[in-house]
Order: C-alpha cells, then sequence, then structure tokens
C-alpha cells in the first residue's frame, strides 16, 4: 500500500490518497483539488472515501467526481448533509461546480478496498452522528478521520450534532481493542499509533 498524505485547506486538513495493485482511493479531500489532482496525475480512482461530513473534509468532493468520474461514499448517517448540497453549515461545499453526489452509503463493517488492501467501516459518532473510521488488518492502518487525533486528542463535540457522550463510547468500545501497532491516521495533524494513544487517552484505556 502506498500513501500520500495532503494538507489541504484553511484548517489543514489530511487528505490521503491510498494505491495498491493498481488501484486508488481518495480520502477526505477536504480542499484544494488542482492540488489532489495533480498528484493523482491522470490515475483512474476507484472511490472516494469521506470520514465524515464538515466542510473541510468535502469542499473539493464535487471538482474531483467532475474531473474523475469516481464514486463517493460515506456514512449513510451523514451524507444527507453532502448529497446534493451545495452548503453546509454556511461553508460552500460545492466551490462553484455542481452538488456533490454520494453514490454508496457506508454501515458499519461495509467494506472499503484498494488492490489487495480492504478496510473495515467503523461507525464512530460522536464528532458527528455519521463520523466513520476505515481499519485495515493486514496493513494496521486507521484512519480516523476526526474521532481520534496524535497525543491523546479526539475531535471537537461543540458543533450542532456533535456528542461528548457517544464519542467517549466510540473511542472505548469501537477503537480501543485496536492492535497496539496500528498506525492512526487523523483528519488533522501527525499519524500516531494506537500503543501510544492508548498510554495518552484515557478513553482508550478500556482494553
Ligand atoms: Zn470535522
Amino acid at each position: 500500500m502506498k500513501l500520500t498524505n495532503l494538507v489541504v485547506g484553511p484548517i489543514q486538513t489530511n487528505c490521503y490518497i491510498v494505491e495498491d495493485a493498481g488501484e486508488t482511493i481518495v480520502i477526505d479531500p477536504g480542499d484544494e483539488a488542482d492540488k489532489i489532482l495533480e498528484v493523482l496525475d491522470g490515475r483512474p480512482v476507484k472511490e472516494i472515501v469521506l470520514t465524515h461530513c464538515h466542510f473541510d473534509h468535502v469542499s473539493a468532493l464535487s471538482a474531483l467526481e467532475e474531473a474523475t468520474g469516481a464514486p463517493a461514499a460515506m456514512s449513510a448517517v451523514d451524507a444527507p448533509r453532502v448529497d446534493g448540497q451545495s452548503v453546509d453549515g454556511g461553508h460552500d461545499i460545492a466551490r462553484g461546480h455542481g452538488a456533490p453526489h454520494i453514490d454508496r452509503l457506508l454501515h458499519e463493517g461495509d467494506e472499503v478496498s484498494v488492490g489487495e488492501c480492504t478496510f473495515s467501516v467503523i461507525e464512530t459518532p460522536g464528532h458527528t452522528p455519521g463520523s466513520i473510521c476505515l481499519y485495515c488488518a493486514s496493513e494496521g492502518v486507521l484512519f480516523a478521520g476526526d474521532t481520534l487525533f496524535a497525543h491523546g486528542g479526539y475531535g471537537r463535540t461543540d458543533f450542532e450534532d456533535g456528542s461528548f457522550h457517544d464519542i467517549v463510547a466510540s473511542m472505548r468500545d469501537k477503537l480501543s481493542g485496536l492492535p497496539g501497532d496500528t498506525i492512526v491516521f487523523s483528519g488533522h495533524g501527525p499519524r500516531s499509533t494506537m500503543r501510544y494513544e492508548k498510554h495518552v487517552n484515557e478513553y482508550l484505556h478500556a482494553n
């Protein structure tokens, strides 16, 4: 698996381009579509996956859909805030393109595959009701979106529809059991490992 991490937009969102065995997916095209397309360099995109609905994770989706023709996938819970919507929370998420379209609605246990790598969808509500993480056991990789951040951090829950109770339950019940050597790639900031986060994040102490 080859991973390219682009930092895009005003809130320094991590957009990930994941390639394996000739296939490519894009996770969280938050902004700066031109920069993402430059890295893709004309390679076909199998799927665009969104960890949640916030504007800083989806604002290059319309442009990427138009440029690549790739289908988009996200949680069924968050999808209504993106699918067919040009504005979310006062933010222009279409950026002069047509409204984005969500082609596949994801649920707990669904799979996102790229080449030989298969990611399982883990529903981790809290930051938004439809926040998801993507976990690939064979590669030991977790894309955590804005649920989990490096150095003991976790997503804000003071936005509309956020829930501190839910994000704590998501970390404790859904993430704390992942192997220590899992590499955590978050929606913002540096990467980490589950082993380190279990030491510093009190909500991951369950296991
Ligand atoms: Zn967010």
